[in-house]
């Protein structure tokens, strides 16, 4: 089985592969079926990146594109951007929209955008890790209109210096309140395996993997995150190996907005 469940085009504001591009190579790529999973940013005024999409305008879009390939399998998805303040908001935004699987992702802390490296000025990276961490947590709670949490260690992948990885170890207590808030909720995490390219590991860390496991967790994606066609895919092997380094027998793709099981 070989999929991708996060992907952008230009539905989103940071790509210009046109949809039908990344639906046509996860076909000559030998996908089984690949996710669509468009950015949806609500009140970003702090960042100097804009990212946002009409949910309803962006399922159509999807579904016009996906019928010139009647023989691929093309699931409908998108990427939330949360927060702590957002969870109504988001609510509402896709509420009746049908996508079958929801990424929910935090891009800001505190109303301040972590890709910028002056975010990082008189922070420890342990400190913006626990401060990321926190901030998760609080989107979380009382929040279940999503399937997976997106690239868990998402800073990492931007703090200018120190120690890049996010390890599981330096953060036992913030961690733990994360991965069980997901697992006591029926949700899961993603493996995203974009970081692979720069720091050798995906986000999160199998560390994250594998206690994630241990607390009982059962629904694992993984996503290349590509934003161009020849990206999509990369890093699945990968991956997958680790994943079942870490005691998972399935990956889950998603379907409606439910969990299908295959093996691996
Ligand atoms: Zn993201
Ligand atoms: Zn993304």
């Amino acid at each position: 089985m070989f999929v991708d469940y996060h992907t952008h085009c230009d539905s989103s504001f940071d790509s210009i592969a046109p949809m039908a591009s990344m639906i046509q190579a996860s076909i000559d790529m030998g996908m089984d079926h690949f996710c669509l999973t468009d950015h949806l940013d609500f009140d970003v005024r702090f960042s100097r990146l804009c990212s946002s999409l009409d949910p309803k305008a962006y399922i159509r879009r999807q579904e016009e594109q996906i019928a010139r390939f009647p023989k691929a399998d093309v699931r409908k998805g998108i990427e939330v951007g949360v927060q702590p303040h957002l969870k109504d908001t988001i609510r509402d935004a896709l509420a009746g929209c049908g996508f079958d699987f929801v990424i929910a992702s935090l891009h800001y802390i505190g109303g301040q955008d972590p890709y910028f490296p002056d975010f990082y000025d008189g922070l420890s990276n342990i400190e913006v890790y626990r401060a990321y961490l926190l901030e998760l947590i609080d989107s979380l709670t009382g929040f279940d209109d999503y399937s997976v949490v997106g690239h868990i260690c998402y800073p990492s992948r931007f703090v200018p210096s120190g120690k890049k990885v996010m390890a599981y170890d330096d953060l036992r207590d913030v961690s733990d309140a994360l991965l069980r808030l997901v697992v006591e909720s029926g949700h899961g995490i993603e493996v995203n395996t974009s970081s692979y390219r720069t720091h050798g590991v995906p986000v999160p860390g199998f560390d994250y993997v594998k206690r994630f496991r241990e607390l009982g967790g059962e629904i694992v994606t993984v996503g290349s995150d590509a934003h161009r066609p020849e990206d999509m895919g990369r890093y699945f092997t990968e991956a997958v190996e680790g994943i079942r380094d870490c005691g998972f027998r399935y990956l889950a793709s998603f379907r409606s907005g439910k969990p299908e099981f295959f093996r691996i």
